[in-house]
């Protein structure tokens, strides 16, 4: 079991009867935290305010009653995974068809067997924390499919997604938006002087540094091996080419290790803008790679723009 699900849940009790909520939180309070609420409305700001792992929520209540109560939770994305048994007296069988289809998990008509909400409530906890552990597992599976493993950085399948929403956006909002690619020089004789480890070490401070210098919204990306890719939304040539610089001129003060050795290394990046007319940034990302070929050509460590 993961740390997450082992953690003690918490039962939110919804009732205008105060007596009733204090015969639940009895019977219940071994098997979760307990938080109560004596209207509707206060239920509805715990569920949106607190991490809540179930409600057991009572039906009549003056002003907003549980069924209302429910409707909310539900068409609230804050609120609508969180599982809701109704506890009431009312137990006609439409009471409790109408219960269940606002999406209640469950339905316990008074008055009730003590031990038979305790393993209803048990059931309702345990399928929670099931569900929260997958969601976890499945946001994590997503960060990692759009990840570089070594660096952090965003990854090539990442980067186009990423890039092809920014050029919708960007055109539509008439912003312009520039990339850049950006590789090591002579990164190979890195590799073969200090050896592979210290290269990855390069590839990551790269990154790191890349982050620092570069915008919130800047998207660094490694296309593959040494080479990365920038995407600059909302930025035109000149403040493109100024980033550009920025991090070109930051990377060689980076300083590396290996052994009893210390290194640095350069980069050079080929700079574009996406042009309105393009479809996609595949005209943009040759141009950027035609600069960079160009500023390896004249020397490296220095940066071009590709028109
Ligand atoms: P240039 O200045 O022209 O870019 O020369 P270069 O040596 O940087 O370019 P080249 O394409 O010849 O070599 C790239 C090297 O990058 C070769 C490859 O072994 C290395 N490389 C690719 N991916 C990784 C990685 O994940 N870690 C390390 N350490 N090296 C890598
Ligand atoms: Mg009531
Ligand atoms: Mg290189």
């Amino acid at each position: 079991m993961t740390g997450g699900a082992a953690q003690r849940q918490t039962l939110l009790i919804v009732d205008d009867v105060r007596d009733n909520i204090k015969v639940l939180a009895n019977l219940l309070r071994d098997q979760a935290r307990i938080l109560v609420a004596t209207d509707g409305e206060t239920a509805l700001h715990l569920a949106a305010a607190e991490p809540i792992d179930g409600i057991l929520l009572d039906i009549m209540m003056p002003t907003l009653d549980g069924y209302e109560v429910c409707r909310r939770l539900k068409a609230d994305p804050a609120t609508h995974d969180i599982p809701v048994i109704f506890v009431t007296v009312l137990d006609e069988s439409t009471d409790e068809e109408a219960g269940l289809r606002l999406g209640a998990f469950d339905y316990i008509a008074r008055p009730f067997v003590p031990a038979i909400v305790r393993a209803r409530v048990g059931n309702m906890l345990r399928l929670q924390a099931t569900t929260q552990g997958l969601r976890r597992a499945n946001a994590q599976l997503k960060e990692m499919a759009a990840t570089d493993a070594l660096t952090g950085a965003v990854n090539r399948r990442q980067f186009f997604i990423l890039a092809e929403h920014e050029r919708v956006r960007c055109l539509r909002a008439r912003r312009p938006l520039s990339l850049a690619m950006l590789d090591v020089d002579h990164f190979k004789s890195i590799n073969d002087t200090y050896g592979h480890a210290a290269g990855d070490q390069v590839l990551i401070g790269l990154v790191a540094e890349a982050c620092r210098l570069l915008r919130q919204s800047d998207v660094v990306a490694r296309l593959g091996g040494e080479e990365f890719a920038v995407l600059l939304p909302e930025t035109g040539r000149d403040d493109a080419l100024a980033s550009a610089e920025r991090l070109r001129a930051g990377i060689p003060s980076l300083s590396f290790n290996a052994g009893a050795d210390t290194f640095s290394v350069t980069a050079s990046v080929g700079v574009a803008l996406i042009a309105d007319e393009d479809d996609d940034i595949d005209a943009a990302l040759k141009r950027a790679d035609v600069a960079l070929y160009e500023a390896k050509r004249g020397g490296r460590n220095q940066v071009r723009f590709g028109a």
